[in-house]
């Protein structure tokens, strides 16, 4: 791995002499994922995506990102709050993490900044239209990419939380940090109430009624095959959307 793109490994001697044309920020979540991946889930699957997608854009484009080290604090539901390990962030806190992260940056003449986000109950777009206001020269693009890939051209069932997708994923970057043998079926209860489950109304899904093992979505037909796909198409939209952004093609 190029270690410039990526600050888990990146010493100062590599990037003394670097410039950078963007900034890319993983964000994920300290939580539960059923029984049988790691807590840091999240964080791992928006890391390795975010640094493959650069050195993507890199051999591609020439353009050279930084991607920063991934956030573990997530927006929690009800129900999953009082599970061990699980740390719920309130909205200011996120929003005090992302203003403190961008006002660096800035100083740093970096004024392009892609979250990729890996958690579902993270939501940045109120804090990026706040932080338009304070930063009119800075551009702030946010990516869910779990919500990238077409689900059902690369897996059989269909991923909500720790299910086929997010399992496979980790098992192409991370293999030993899978243990399948341990993984519960993630079955899930959906609202009693047709009107939330068919989108007239939304509140947070209570996780304990919701879920028996904390996952939504059987991870049980994983592979690392799968992931390996998956990643490949998630990284390579990424790539061009980083394009984009530095050439200015936006309008
Ligand atoms: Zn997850």
């Amino acid at each position: 791995m190029n270690s410039q793109f990526d600050i888990l490994s990146a010493i100062y001697n590599d990037t003394k002499n670097q410039k950078y044309d963007y900034a890319v920020l993983p964000w994920g979540a300290t939580e539960p994922h059923n029984y049988h991946l790691p807590y840091l889930t999240d964080c791992y699957l928006a890391h390795y995506i975010s640094v493959d997608a650069v050195k993507e854009a890199y051999s591609q484009d020439n353009i050279r990102g930084m991607v920063l080290p991934p956030i573990p604090l997530g927006a929690q539901n009800p129900g999953q709050r009082e599970l061990p390990f699980c740390l719920h962030t309130r909205y200011e806190t996120q929003k005090a993490i992302l203003t403190d992260i961008v006002s660096s940056l800035d100083c740093q003449g970096i004024q392009i900044l892609i979250i990729v986000n890996g958690h579902g109950g993270n939501n940045f777009k109120n804090m990026i239209r706040d932080l338009a206001v304070d930063y009119p020269h800075f551009l702030i693009v946010v990516s869910d990419w779990f919500a990238i890939p077409p689900q059902k051209d690369f897996f059989e069932e269909k991923d909500d939380h720790a299910g086929e997708m997010e399992t496979s994923v980790l098992m192409h970057y991370r293999p030993e940090l899978v243990d399948l043998s341990l993984a519960g079926e993630g079955a899930y209860s959906p609202f009693k109430s047709e009107s939330l489950q068919n989108g007239t109304g939304w509140t947070p899904r209570n996780w304990a009624k919701v879920s028996q093992d904390t996952g939504i979505g059987n991870p049980k037909k994983s592979s690392a095959q799968k992931g390996k796909l998956c990643a490949e198409d998630v990284s390579k939209k990424l790539a061009a959307l980083f394009r984009d952004l530095v050439k200015g093609e936006i309008y």
